[in-house]
């Protein structure tokens, strides 16, 4: 049998010197002879196996040619993102959100005792990009798989009837006179139309 192929050559490699700022001439040593293929494996681990590989275009203090594989990379991804999200955004919001779920506080690996399986965080957007919301950091953050269902049923699902009218009644007149007034403006609008 051969030995390891180059990808987990690179894989290795990029283990053993995580947090360490490596040089392409060190992963073109350590993939051995098939030099040609390493930008090809390290792109691959970036975006297939979303390994947090940082460059020159992710971090500032990295020049061309340099490379950080920045924490312990995912086992079988427990970070999830869209791909619009780039790695350096991904970093920095799990950096800003110290890689637990911002609404219950676990963390990706640990156990989660509701579902008895390992904690995965996703990175989802705060206002959905569906409404107009953006890939950048203030409208980013991290939630567990739980909480992001949670969120996710909140916003998208319409409120039901019973549920607006009862938060009408619980409001104040202000804000009650206000529903009236936006009700009354949209309405004689849309018939002003036709
Ligand atoms: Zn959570």
């Amino acid at each position: 049998m051969r030995g390891p192929g180059s990808k987990e050559r690179i894989r290795r490699f990029f283990l053993a010197n995580i947090g360490k700022v490596v040089t392409s001439i060190q992963i073109r040593d350590a993939i051995g002879p098939n030099v040609s293929e390493w930008a090809r494996r390290v792109r691959e681990l970036r975006e297939d196996e979303q390994w947090l590989i940082l460059t020159h275009n992710d971090r500032a203090d990295l020049s061309p040619g340099q490379y950080i594989l920045t924490e312990i990379p995912p086992e079988k991804s427990a970070v999830k993102f869209s791909r619009s999200i780039s790695a350096k955004l991904r970093a920095e919001v799990l950096d800003r959100n110290g890689f637990t779920c911002q609404m219950c506080g676990k963390c990706p690996g640990e156990i989660d005792p509701d579902t008895g399986r390992k904690v995965r965080l996703h990175i989802g957007h705060i206002k959905d990009k569906s409404l107009g919301g953006k890939d950048e950091l203030s409208n980013l953050r991290a939630l567990c798989s739980t909480c992001n269902q949670g969120a996710k049923n909140i916003t998208t699902e319409k409120p039901t009837r019973i549920w607006l009218l009862s938060q009408i009644r619980r409001a104040g007149q202000d804000e009650q006179l206000a529903v009236y007034e936006w009700l009354r403006v949209k309405f004689t609008k849309r018939r002003g139309k036709s």
